[in-house]
């Protein structure tokens, strides 16, 4: 084994949370070395494009770079493509590669995001069966495509709902299979559950419920079918599979870190470890706006917030990690929105009417506003964050009105509460 060299900060995962770290201490002038290591063969590039308007073509992936790849050198900030990170070693502050390079640390930040979950079932990994993680997932997709009419993507989340969008624009037979009875069952309410349902029902997606794979079926080596439990085949060429991701988190939990689903962190994203931190989509934390609960957020405003928390807790000026959730997906025309986390609701106001396509849901917890999923409704998203965690007014009428503009409720209630 050979140490090749040492960085005062080496950050592992090169996409979203570890390119923001990096660039967030060149921001604030930090002027030790620092190293950008990550297991793609690409410089670090966005991946909500993925799933949209990379996949339909209309994207190409210079467009999708985080910074060009000029800009790291210009930095000051080493970049390592193609190296897997597979064992950490917290005395001696090293970390070893999947070649058996290791490189030491001074600071380690921890920024690997996760793996898709695969099917469990025979056939998970015949050909024609994709995830839709990274470029090369897309890029095998993209490839295949020509050859594909029929599309069964397993998982009605945001990922296997925008990938079915776009195949259903390029003219494909999409079948959406959700275990759960209703879409987006994880993040959202029912009320927009149903409206994405029928969005995609009414472009010709046929979307099965309460629906569970029992294989992928087989022809000539490559998926010919998902053959669901209850004893159905949905013939297709290409299956789609997007059914959530876990952390990529093992070197660290095998090193003593603390953690499980993710690595735990505290409010300034430290790890159990001494001089380790842990962020982005890996990251566990206590969430203040989930109600203290330890969640993972997998979100590029997560990746990037936590990335400046960690960015100012090395230059000395540590504040803890207080940022309301955000989140958008696009399918079809319609743009959807959301603020604040919606689990855990137990009321909702629709605010104007879903069949105009323009509407907003506010979920509330305990007479607290905990969310809103803006659909279509841009103003309402931009001003309804100032209402996250404000208490409910005793007659919520003006918040189900689109006609007043939600930044004027919140302005009636702060004077009403200043007045008190
Ligand atoms: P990643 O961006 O996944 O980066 C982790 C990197 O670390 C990867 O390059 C990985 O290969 C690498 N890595 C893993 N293990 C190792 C190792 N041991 N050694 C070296 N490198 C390693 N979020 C939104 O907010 N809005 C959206 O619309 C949206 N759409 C999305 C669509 C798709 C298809 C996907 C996949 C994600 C989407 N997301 C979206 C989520 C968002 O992209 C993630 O939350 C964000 O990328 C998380 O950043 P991260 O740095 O934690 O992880």
């Amino acid at each position: 084994m050979t140490q090749t060299n040492s960085h005062d900060v080496l950050i592992i995962g090169a996409g979203h949370a570890g390119a923001q770290a990096a660039i967030a201490l060149r921001q604030r002038k930090y002027d030790g070395t620092v190293a950008l290591v990550g297991d793609e063969p690409d410089y670090p590039y966005e991946r909500p494009p993925l799933s949209k308007d990379y996949l339909s073509g209309d994207k190409s992936f210079d467009r999708m770079l985080i910074r060009p790849p000029a800009f790291w050198e210009e930095r000051g900030i080493t970049v390592l493509r193609g190296l897997h990170a597979t064992y950490v070693d917290p005395v001696t502050k090293t970390v070893t590669f999947g070649d058996g390079a290791t490189i030491g640390y001074g600071t380690l930040i921890w920024a690997t995001g996760g793996s898709p979950r695969r099917l469990s079932c025979t056939g998970h990994s015949l050909r024609g069966v994709h995830a839709v993680r990274n470029r090369a997932d897309v890029d095998r997709m993209i490839a295949e495509l020509p050859g594909v009419s029929r599309v069964v993507v397993v998982g009605g989340g945001y990922i296997g709902l925008e990938a079915a969008a776009i195949l259903r624009t390029l003219g494909k037979h999409v079948t959406v299979v959700e275990a759960l009875d209703r879409v987006l069952a994880r993040v959202a309410g029912e009320h927009l559950s149903r409206f994405m349902e029928a969005e995609h029902r009414a472009h010709g997606v046929d979307i099965r419920l309460g629906a569970k794979v029992a294989c992928v079926e087989e022809r000539d080596g490559a998926a010919s079918g998902v053959r669901l439990v209850g004893g159905e085949t949905l013939a297709c060429e290409m299956v789609i599979v997007g059914i959530g991701i876990d952390p990529a988190v093992e070197p660290l939990l095998a090193a003593g870190a603390d953690g499980g689903n993710g690595v735990l962190v505290d409010a300034v994203c430290r790890t159990s470890l001494p001089d380790v931190f842990a962020i982005g989509d890996c990251a566990a934390h206590a969430n203040a706006f989930a109600r203290g609960a330890v969640i993972r957020l997998e979100s590029v405003q997560n990746a990037s917030d936590q990335a400046g928390v960690v960015a100012r807790t090395i230059t000395g000026d540590p504040q803890p990690y207080h940022a309301v959730p955000w989140f958008w997906s696009n399918q079809y025309d319609v743009k959807l929105q959301t603020v604040g986390l919606s689990a855990g609701h137990d009321a909702v106001i629709v605010r104007g009417d879903p069949a105009t396509r323009s509407f907003s849901l506010i979920y509330s917890q305990d007479g607290r506003i905990v969310a809103l999923d803006c659909v279509n409704a841009t103003r309402d998203y931009v001003q309804g964050r100032a209402l996250i965690g404000a208490a409910l007014p005793a007659d919520p009428t003006d918040l189900a009105s689109p006609a007043i503009p939600l930044k004027e409720v919140a302005a009636a209630w702060s004077a009403q509460v200043s007045s008190v």
